[in-house]
């Protein structure tokens, strides 16, 4: 069977049924092969049943340059996670993709399943955030954050992601409408999609003993808010409006966020860009263009 390496064989455990019953039951097994998605990491060896054209949703991360006229995109689509496609002939003036491909741009695509890299075959636009977005340089820097760490969050190709898929999609039409203040949607966004990849920040209870109370040191590297036993050397002072401010953000109260004052907010920014780096272990690279109104 072209294409399954011994590594795939091993790691798959569909792929000795699908050797066998592939003759008999080729649509079922497919079908199953569908079903899990996780084992398309390694989408080199083994395209798993996989259709060789697919369509999915997603939203175009980053693009790349490549050859003369090509470009590569990185999109985070609603049911594959984040893929890196080819989109041939992009950057001629003749293109037929357009704009469509640009960072920003929520796009329903057709993609073709290649080796190491798929190949986007049709792009139609749900909504062009990214264009409204660019005409207001706050909202801009904002939304280059989150894709950049949308991008940094799914480290692994192909891995479904559909929460962080949501958060941003729901990220990029909150600065779009241009209703709320760009500095704190992008907190909120954050926040929750550092929640929703495993590093959430304790705000109410300590985070190393579990001490309920409104504690007023915050610990980026303890994972969030200490009470006084608890409190290493270096964790910061922080005012109970900031605190509540994050607490209304991560949950998505936007009335009491709104209701914040200026200062709080600037506290809750600082602190969201600390723990956000902290967790990504290295600087992200939109990050110190951000305009913190
Ligand atoms: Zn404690």
């Amino acid at each position: 069977m072209q294409g399954e390496s011994g590594f795939h064989r091993r790691k798959c455990p569909f792929v000795f049924f699908r050797i066998r019953e592939v003759a008999k039951r080729g649509w079922f097994v497919a079908a199953i092969c569908r079903m899990t998605s996780p084992y398309r990491a390694d989408p080199g060896s083994c395209n798993h049943g996989r259709v060789p054209v697919y369509r999915d949703e997603g939203v175009v991360l980053r693009t790349t340059p490549l050859a003369e006229a090509d470009r590569i995109i990185t999109v985070l689509t609603r049911r594959n996670g984040r893929v890196r496609a080819v989109a041939k002939g992009v950057r001629k003036t003749s293109s037929r993709f357009g704009s469509r491909l640009e960072p920003g741009t929520y796009v329903d695509l057709m993609l073709h399943s290649g080796r190491s890299l798929d190949t986007v075959t049709q792009a139609d636009i749900i909504s062009p955030y990214g264009t409204t977005i660019a005409l207001d340089y706050a909202r801009h820097t904002a939304a280059a954050v989150m894709l950049e760490t949308a991008e940094r969050l799914t480290s692994e190709e192909r891995q479904p992601a559909l929460r962080l898929f949501l958060l941003l999609v729901g990220g990029l039409r909150t600065l779009a409408a241009g209703k709320r203040p760009a500095p704190l949607v992008l907190d909120a966004f954050l926040l929750r999609s550092l929640a929703v990849s495993g590093y959430g920040m304790a705000l109410d209870d300590c985070a190393r003993c579990g001490e309920p109370g409104q504690h007023l040191s915050l610990s980026v590297a303890g994972g969030g808010v200490v009470c006084p036993q608890c409190r290493p050397h270096g964790a910061a002072s922080v005012s109970a409006g900031a605190v509540r401010l994050l607490t209304d953000l991560l949950r998505g109260d936007w009335d009491g966020a709104l209701a914040s004052e200026a200062r709080a907010r600037r506290e809750a920014g600082g602190i969201v860009a600390a723990y956000l780096q902290w967790h990504l272990e290295r600087g992200l690279r939109a990050l110190p263009h951000l305009e913190r109104a």
